[in-house]
């Protein structure tokens, strides 16, 4: 009998806190009645990536969709590679939905594995359900609120604004890179089977997936010639080379000083930690760190006060000191939702090991 392997999979997931996702009304920002409270301001990043990226463009040069299976791509602009916006809001909302409990908006895995919409899978639309989607402005979750939510009737554009991500330098590319073939979460199977990592044990959402770091990336291969059948074929893709810079902004008008916080803790993470973004997260691309480069306060009353204005450009200890103060304000569950994230996250403590495949 061959001996069993047993491998860590490269991703798992964290399970969802008991208590109900917390839903206020959006008006108090809409009329902006605490404005002199809440914080307005720009923050400036730099995203860098620690391993191969790949942000796929799903458009040929020509601007139309690319059929499955076809060469991957970078996004770009202007011939330039970019992180659009969307991709990064995608990111920070994530790991912010986690920490603050918010609703599942982030779920394009789920409908991945399994060709079902989220909108139209029964847990994240009965009223019944403590996770299901918000669905009008009366009562929106922390992430909803933030990062702005659509339904039918409604929609909300949210209180931030996050910029593509422009390319400093030149960029440099991996060449004849061939995805790996790699097993997929099956919906069905079942839970802590010796297969599959599940996303319905008994038909519920297992919990939020994440993907661990890699110390040594599986070498990708060489595409192969006429071999094989279409099916098992792999697909070529064509990542930036590690140690890229991208430079964006989070833009940030009328948030209280417990979702600045929130945020702040979901874009930088703890020190030695890094994101996982784009294409290729389970065999250990995309591993990017994030660091502060600039931060404007805007100062809503002496705006008005004054007309020469009075923003405030924080220096490099003036913005450390104030994410300490505000990181004050964060909650318990908030440290307890980090404390999860840890194994994912955290890059400097990555294991040297890799991670397993199943092949269907
Ligand atoms: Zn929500």
């Amino acid at each position: 009998m061959p001996q069993k392997l047993r491998i860590p999979s490269p991703f798992g997931f964290i399970p969802f806190p008991d208590t109900p996702v917390q839903r206020q009304s959006v008006e108090a920002y809409q009329h902006h009645r605490f404005e002199e409270s809440l914080c307005s301001g720009e923050m400036t990043f730099h995203l860098k990536n620690l391993t191969m990226l790949l942000i796929a463009s799903g458009r040929d040069e020509e601007g139309f969709p690319k059929p499955r299976n076809s060469k991957k791509t970078f996004v770009t602009s202007q011939e330039k590679p970019i992180v659009p916006g969307s991709s990064l809001k995608g990111l920070f909302r994530s790991t912010y939905e986690l920490v603050t409990h918010s609703c599942l908006w982030m779920l394009s895995d789920y409908y991945k594995a399994t060709g079902v919409a989220p909108e139209n899978y029964e847990p994240l639309r009965s009223n019944r359900s403590k996770l299901r989607r918000c669905n009008r402005l009366q009562s929106l979750c922390p992430a909803c609120s933030l990062f702005g939510f659509m339904s039918r009737d409604e929609s909300w554009r949210g209180r931030i604004n996050i910029s593509d991500g422009i390319l400093i330098g030149d960029p440099r590319f991996e060449r004849h890179r061939a995805l790996p073939i790699q097993g997929q979460p099956r919906p069905k199977a079942r839970p802590n089977s010796d297969k599959f990592m599940d996303y319905l044990p008994n038909d519920q959402l297992a919990g939020r997936k994440h993907y661990h770091h890699w110390s040594q990336p599986p070498r990708t291969e060489p595409i192969p010639k006429d071999k094989g059948t279409t099916g098992q074929r792999p697909i070529e893709a064509v990542p930036l080379s590690e140690g890229h810079i991208f430079e964006f902004s989070i833009h940030y008008t009328n948030l209280t000083e417990l979702e600045l916080a929130q945020l702040l803790e979901s874009v930088l993470l703890k020190s030695g930690w890094a994101h996982h973004l784009g294409t290729g997260k389970s065999y250990g691309w995309g591993s990017c760190r994030v660091e502060m480069t600039a931060w404007k306060e805007i100062d809503i009353r002496n705006r008005y006060a004054s007309l020469t204005g009075s923003d405030q450009n924080l220096d490099t200890s003036q913005r450390e000191a104030r994410r300490h103060d505000l990181s004050q304000h964060l909650p318990q569950a908030t440290h307890q939702a980090f404390e999860a994230l840890e194994p994912y996250l955290n890059w400097d403590g990555r294991p040297k090991e890799g991670y397993g495949f199943h092949k269907r």
